[in-house]
């Protein structure tokens, strides 16, 4: 297969070395060298792409696609562009992309919202006779750019790809996702945005709160104890609420109703703790928490 990835940051870098790392294996099992993946990327700074190919991600990358010496091979045989970009570059890229590859090219992209991409997505691929299916791999940390690249960021991870009537397109993009260990859910755009506002997007604006919040005590002796009193149970509310800035706005942005209905719904549950606290409602606080305990194994691997 021939890949293009447009934006070498963690999710694109890490996509990258997945798939050049399992050549090894396809060579082993007595493929022949030109039947192995071929890995091309683009990235916004020239640092990035060549970071990118020294720690083989890529086989060759550049910012601007005309730079690639092979750019004319490219164009006609590239089988997948998946677009790693922050989620406001997704739809600009691919309209600036598509139009230079011969028909058919399949692309996708990993935007964590579906809604505000899939259709114009299509739309602009269908112009250029290209194809597009959404994609969302679940996975990541607090890091963010190339450096934070890692093998196996997607193994056994879900990776969400949305519907669509070329059936294979769809399959080929739930394969190239199954080649790096996920687990492959198809949905529609919308209730994608629900789910995600729920388990991702709320989250991480649930956990920047907690960290402001604390941030707010007035006695610095008391806050300096807490700071240095932090231990993993902080670190595990904390840690999405620390992560890209970039990344947590643009999923408000691009996702806010749904972020908003989950936000609301979280406030009614924590004022309903704190009414159970302040009327010194003890069993039924506690009953409160039972069914939490239960409830969170809902959400576990
Ligand atoms: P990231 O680490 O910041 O990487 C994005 C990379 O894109 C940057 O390193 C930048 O590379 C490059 N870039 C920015 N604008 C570009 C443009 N116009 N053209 C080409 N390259 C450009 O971010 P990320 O976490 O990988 O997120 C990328 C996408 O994955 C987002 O759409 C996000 O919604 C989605 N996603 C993220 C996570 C997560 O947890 N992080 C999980 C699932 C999906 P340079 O270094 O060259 O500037």
């Amino acid at each position: 297969m021939n890949i293009g990835i447009v934006g070498l940051g963690l999710i694109g870098g890490s996509l990258g070395l997945d798939i050049l790392a399992a050549n090894k294996n396809l060579y082993e099992e007595g493929f022949f060298l030109d039947e192995l993946n071929y890995v091309w990327g683009l990235s916004r700074s020239m640092e990035t792409c060549r970071y990118a190919s020294e720690i083989s991600a890529v086989n060759i990358a550049a910012v601007d696609i005309n730079d690639l010496p092979n750019h004319n091979y490219i164009f006609e045989n590239t089988d997948i562009v998946v677009i790693c970009t922050p989620i406001a570059a997704i739809l600009p890229t691919i309209a600036a992309l598509a139009p230079k590859f011969s028909p058919n090219v399949i692309f996708t992209d990993v935007g964590s919202v579906k809604s505000a991409i899939v259709e114009p997505a299509s739309k602009i691929c269908e112009q250029s006779g290209q194809r597009f299916v959404g994609s969302h791999p679940m996975a990541g940390n607090a890091s963010q750019g190339i450096s934070a690249a890692k093998w196996n960021l997607f193994k056994n991870r879900p990776c969400v790809v949305t519907p669509s009537a070329d059936s294979e397109a769809v399959r080929e993009v739930r394969s190239l996702w199954q080649s790096v260990g996920m687990n492959i859910y198809e949905c529609s755009p919308e209730e994608h945005d629900r789910a995600v506002a729920m388990i991702s997007h709320a989250p991480v604006m649930i956990s920047a709160s907690l960290i402001a919040a604390c941030q707010q005590e007035g006695d610095a002796g008391v806050l300096k104890l807490a700071q240095n009193l932090a231990s993993s149970g902080f670190c595990d509310t904390s840690r999405v609420g620390g992560g890209n800035p970039e990344l947590g706005r643009l999923m408000a942005e691009y996702n806010q109703p749904a972020l908003l209905r989950s936000l609301q719904t979280y406030q009614h549950s924590l004022q309903e703790v704190i009414s159970l606290i302040e009327n010194k409602q003890w069993a039924e606080l506690e009953a409160f928490l039972a069914n939490t305990q239960r409830d969170r194994a809902f959400y576990m691997d």
